[in-house]
């Protein structure tokens, strides 16, 4: 796996720093910031600075349980930065991945975001460049560019409409089917869209994101048969989605227990109550925490317990006690490429069910 490149800083930071005692004991080693225990004394000072600061912290569901439990709002990418765009916060502090943070500053231009690591970044992000789609744009002049919003901000400005995993399918079945469309980045999610649009002009970039991908069709079928009683959450960027749907329809799964959802699907189905005492989970494994807390008397259980993102944990305690402290690391965007990405993340909107994603 190859480690994302880590966006530059803006070179005029916005914020001064404040004084805080905790941050003689922050460390920075083998890549993350570390040296605080995410104490009552943490957790106060948080507040406090967050307070000073008039920010308002936002964590994604795959984020750590404290982490989570100490953020203002916690979602999906999307969900999260239209809460961001809808604040009085002077300031943004978003627990995730740096295009997460970029889509909040998209979506928010006149607000200070901050990310507490920008180092930390995104494999499936990072499966295609600007470059790399301006080269594919122009092998198909004529197509529609659809972007999974796991893409950076120069990507999103290349793109004609941007999708999460809950509106793909309506996305792509809203554009002229004579036209062309270039589904990027995610081969998963596009191979779940063409199956389900049933078009055959979509062509689908091979990119996937590692810790998705490893949570594979052969886990899925172990685990299924020797849990005949769970139900499944799948989220449609993993490998193992096309699987279930094959089991499924082979009869080894009965479709009924198959349920493919965004994060943000996960937790309305578990908060409505689900029909079984246990659930297996087929997504990154910080998804566990919400969904715990949204049905504590049902088991969900991981897929694969190792699909960890190392990017998403890079928000330690301590990196967010420093960027609260010292208010790094500011994410920006210029201006022609946030007008434009806008412009794509707009046009997605205007179709609706624009919550989901990953
Ligand atoms: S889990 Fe995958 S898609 Fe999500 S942030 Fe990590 S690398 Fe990116």
């Amino acid at each position: 796996m190859t480690a994302p490149t880590a966006p530059t800083a803006p070179s005029t930071p916005s914020l001064r720093p404040l004084d805080s005692p905790l941050t003689a004991h922050l460390n920075y080693e083998n890549g993350t910031w570390g040296g605080i225990t995410p104490d009552a004394a943490w957790a106060s000072e948080i507040r406090r600075l967050k307070e000073l600061r008039r920010a308002v912290i936002l964590a994604h569901n795959y984020q750590i349980p404290e982490i989570q439990d100490i953020a203002d709002y916690t979602g999906d990418s999307l969900a999260l930065s239209r809460i961001a765009a809808r604040t009085d916060a002077e300031v943004i502090v978003f627990c995730g991945v740096h295009f997460m943070a970029e889509s909040a500053k998209i979506l928010s231009p006149d607000k200070t975001v901050l990310i507490p690591d920008r180092a930390a970044g995104c494999s499936l992000a990072d499966s295609i460049t600007a470059d790399q789609l301006r080269a594919w744009r122009a092998e198909h002049p004529g197509a529609v560019v659809v972007s999974y919003v796991n893409t950076t901000a120069e990507v999103k400005a290349l793109t004609d409409i941007c999708c999460t995993s809950s509106n793909a399918v309506d996305v792509v079945a809203s554009i002229d089917p004579e036209r062309e469309i270039l589904f990027c980045p995610d081969q998963f999610l596009g191979a779940h869209v063409k199956r389900e649009t049933g078009r055959d002009n979509i062509h689908i970039w091979a990119g996937e994101c590692h810790v998705h991908a490893g949570i594979n069709g052969a886990k899925l079928a172990e685990q299924a048969a020797s849990q005949p009683e769970a139900d499944l959450y799948i989220h449609p960027e993993c490998g193992c989605a096309n699987s279930a749907i094959y089991l499924a329809g082979e009869g080894v799964i009965a479709p009924e227990r198959v349920h493919m959802l965004s994060t943000g699907g996960m937790l309305d189905l578990a908060s409505a109550g689900p029909s079984t005492r246990r659930v297996l989970v087929a997504t990154e494994v910080g998804m566990l925490h919400q969904l715990r807390k949204a049905a504590p008397n049902v088991d969900f259980q991981p897929v694969n317990e190792r699909a960890s993102c190392t990017y998403m944990k890079m928000i330690t305690p301590a990196a967010l006690l420093r960027c609260l402290a010292t208010g790094a690391d500011e994410v920006d965007v210029a201006p022609g490429v946030a007008t434009a990405a806008r412009a794509s993340l707009e046009a997605m909107i205007a179709i609706g069910q624009p919550g989901g994603g990953e």
